[in-house]
């Protein structure tokens, strides 16, 4: 696309590697989930996947790491390319203003997630994509390797095994919804699936590359339509709205684009009709998103006016 051209990006890339990165120092790396407290928090990496092919990158791009709730946005995307509105019975989409696993809304709103992304809505979205597949975690899989085009990509099962070990606040969002009547598989086998779609790992350069589709209005990276322009316009509107949880406000604010985090320390980022970006950094704020990583996306939008406003 032409009006790329005109910014040399990769120097941009390095440049904001090299200023985002220190602002780690003032995050916490996840330690509930006990596998990802080892992961070095001075990592970061940032890649731009850019609509017409090209792929930039700049620090640890190319090392894979923990996706988590990242998964949720490619989730969303499986299950109304499949499903279409009928989701929409079985969850909301408006922003939580809770923490991604909070118990306490899910109670007064009957066991209607709030919305797609928060852990109980996730729940939703696996569920429903093991009625329609199966195969829920080897669909999403499937999906990630060919738009990434990186047949490696696989679960980190130490990282697996940790969450499923100390899952007991997902376990205890899926049996609420199932007591209320809003599960069609069984508690543990949904468990089983987000445990280890959550625990998939990717680089950026990755996660870049498979979210190209939704910068693309929906059409997939060999020229197959995923979903409508409406459904797509449709889940990067609920990233915008709901990707950072009870931060998503603020990362509106800051960096005016389309997002989705997870507690691995990456965020993937879209800019509609040019590219997608990805930032990993593990230190995270109290709410769970990258510290270093929403900077870098904060800069990247403020330097070169690429955002959705
Ligand atoms: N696996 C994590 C959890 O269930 C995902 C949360 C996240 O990335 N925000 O808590």
């Amino acid at each position: 696309m032409a009006i790329l051209g005109f910014m040399d990006l990769q120097a941009l890339l390095d440049d904001l590697a090299r200023e985002a990165a220190p602002f780690a120092a003032r995050g916490k790396v996840a330690d509930y989930i006990p596998a990802l407290a080892v992961v070095d928090p001075t990592c970061f990496g940032i890649a731009l996947a850019t609509t017409d092919g090209q792929v930039f990158g700049s620090g640890h791009w190319r090392v894979p790491f923990s996706i988590q709730s990242i998964s949720k946005a490619f989730s969303l995307a499986l299950v109304l390319a499949r499903d279409g509105e009928a989701l929409w019975r079985r969850v909301g989409r408006e922003p939580s203003g809770n923490p991604f696993n909070s118990l306490v809304q899910l109670e007064y709103e009957k066991g209607i997630p709030r919305n797609p992304f928060i852990n109980a809505g996730a729940l939703i979205l696996i569920d429903r994509l093991l009625s329609l597949t199966g195969d829920s975690l080897g669909t999403l899989q499937a999906f990630l390797r060919a738009e990434s085009a990186n047949p490696a990509v696989g679960i980190d099962q130490e990282v697996a095994a940790s969450e499923a070990e100390h899952g007991h606040r997902n376990a205890a969002l899926a049996h609420f919804m199932a007591s209320c009547g809003n599960l069609e598989n069984p508690v543990d086998q949904v468990l089983d699936h987000y445990f280890r779609q959550c625990s998939l790992a990717m680089s950026c350069g990755d996660l870049a590359k498979a979210g190209l589709f939704l910068a693309n209005h929906g059409l997939r990276a060999d020229g197959s339509r995923l979903l409508t322009r409406s459904e797509a316009k449709r889940t990067n509107s609920i990233m915008l709205t709901c990707g950072t949880y009870d931060t998503a406000g603020d990362f509106a604010y800051r960096v005016g684009l389309p997002g989705k985090s997870g507690v691995g320390g990456g965020i993937v980022a879209v800019l509609p009709e040019r590219g997608v970006l990805c930032v990993w950094s593990p230190a995270l704020d109290p709410h769970g998103n990258s510290v270093a990583g929403v900077e870098a996306l904060d800069r990247f939008t403020t330097r070169t006016g690429w955002s959705v406003f």
